[in-house]
């Protein structure tokens, strides 16, 4: 190229190319680029990026996640309780082992926004641009049906009786209020809608009791419920509750928490009385107490434009894990919920598994039939230092969904079986093995 036509070339290229071609350029180049981008290193995204890469040991998967490590829900009543070998360190795992064993990309970073239409995911540190996007965030509290606007009582009831269903902070301080109490009240009060476990507020309970009985602590767990019985495994509980802790824990079915003034430690309750068939209101002294509000998805579901149901959960298509806004996005784990599908670990792990074979399916042209491809689920809670139940969930699917469960007596078989499914499970997603 002579010299008068290299100018003329350069000066139509540097017209050509304006600030906002150039930023967009860049911007481009900056991003990083998934295939699959996983929200979220809790079970489900965990679950997902293992699975996937050991699918298709080439594909690129990106996961995000906001934790430097892992702090376990499962096992956390145990630790609560009290129970031989269950230190707050078995409760956490790094990421290394994982992403080392399993080598996808990890990003300890947290997601600020989603843009669908774009494709791209913003972190505090980066952009993030993807071909699927495996939402599996968890959970968030929602507050205000219990204090309405009163958002100053809402952070006292976190601070001061937290719901301890986010591992970490939440369960140490639980375990220091339990270790300070030498006499009173421990109160536990149960959202009346859907949460995440059904079990978990029930082991609780019998964990913390435990905790008094094997320590000689004069103290009480009273559980609040507006059920008219446990939200799950009611009939074992119910049995358990009698036969082991008699004397220590008080469920109070069918009863609505109104208020709490902290200063007081004094809780306000609404009781339904069978006789009047009203419902009077009653004061309850507490020396300590685990408030749990209601359970949401969590506030990124409704950050990226995703549908969710009135009771604040994801939706998703039917019979399948794709999200009903937006089909190259998956809602899996305790986020999503217009299923009959339990949030549980199992559930969780179940589900990644199943999104992995239907996403690798997807990239390799092929159709992916849900039907024929179950979840499957069994969950534990522990009754005592020697005693467990389990709950097995199958799933069949012609129609519509349909749910079979079978509970277990409370038996040392089932305590030994939940030991070694909490360890398999961890092993298997840790790469511990
Ligand atoms: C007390 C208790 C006991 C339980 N016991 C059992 C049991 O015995 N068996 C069983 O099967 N299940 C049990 N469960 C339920 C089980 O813990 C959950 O179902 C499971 O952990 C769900 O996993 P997940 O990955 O969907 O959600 P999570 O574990 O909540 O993971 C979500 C992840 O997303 C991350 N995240 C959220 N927002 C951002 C953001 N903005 N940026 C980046 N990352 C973000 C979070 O940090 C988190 O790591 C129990 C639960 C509780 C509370």
């Amino acid at each position: 190229m002579i010299r008068r036509d290299f100018i003329k070339f350069s000066l139509f290229t540097v017209a050509f190319l304006s600030p906002v071609y150039i930023t967009a350029k860049m911007k481009q180049d900056e991003y990083i680029r998934a295939t699959v981008l996983i929200c979220g290193g809790g079970i489900a995204g965990l679950s997902t990026a293992k699975y996937l890469k050991e699918l298709n040991p080439d594909l690129n998967v990106v996961l995000i996640e906001k934790n430097p490590l892992f702090i376990s829900c499962t096992f956390s009543n145990a630790f609560l309780g009290g129970l031989e070998d269950i230190s707050f360190e078995s409760l956490c795992f790094d990421y290394n082992s994982s992403i080392n064993a399993y080598k996808y990309k990890f990003l300890n970073e947290t997601i600020v926004d989603i843009k669908r239409d774009e494709k791209i995911v913003i972190t505090n540190k980066s952009t993030i641009k993807y071909e699927y996007l495996v939402m599996a965030v968890g959970i968030d509290y929602d507050y205000k049906e219990l204090y309405k606007t009163d958002t100053i009582k809402a952070k006292q009831s976190l601070l001061l009786a937290p719901p301890g269903f986010k591992a970490g902070s939440e369960t140490l301080a639980l375990k220091r209020m339990i270790k300070g109490m030498t006499e009173g009240n421990f109160v536990i009060s149960i959202p009346s809608s859907d949460y995440k476990c059904l079990s978990a507020p029930y082991e609780r309970a019998c964990m913390i009791a435990h905790y008094f009985k094997s320590n000689n602590i004069n103290a009480k767990v009273i559980i609040i419920d507006e059920r008219s019985k446990p939200a799950s495994n009611a009939q074992r509980f119910l049995q358990a509750f009698n036969e082991y802790y008699y004397d220590i824990i008080e469920y109070r079915n069918m009863t609505i928490l109104k208020d709490v003034d902290f200063d007081k430690n004094i809780m306000y309750l609404k009781k339904y009385d069978k006789q009047s068939r009203m419902y009077l209101t009653t004061e309850l002294r507490f020396s300590e107490a685990s408030i749990i509000p209601r359970n949401i998805a969590n506030k990124l579901i409704r950050k990226a434009r995703l549908k969710t149901s009135t009771s604040g959960w994801a939706k998703v298509q039917d019979g399948t894990f794709r999200s009903i806004t937006d089909d190259d996005v998956y809602v899996i784990g305790d986020t999503q919920g217009n299923t009959s599908y339990p949030k549980t670990a199992q559930m969780a792990n179940s589900i990644a598994k199943i999104i992995s074979l239907d996403l690798i399916a997807r990239l390799n042209d092929e159709k992916f039939d849900y039907t024929t491809t179950m979840p499957e689920n069994i969950s534990y809670s522990i009754i005592n230092d020697e005693k467990a139940i389990s709950l097995v969930h199958t799933f069949s699917y012609t129609n519509e969904l349909e749910v079979k469960s079978a509970v277990s007596q409370i038996t040392y078989n089932e305590f030994i079986s939940a030991k070694m499914w909490f360890d398999t499970l961890n092993n298997d997603i840790f790469a511990l093995n």
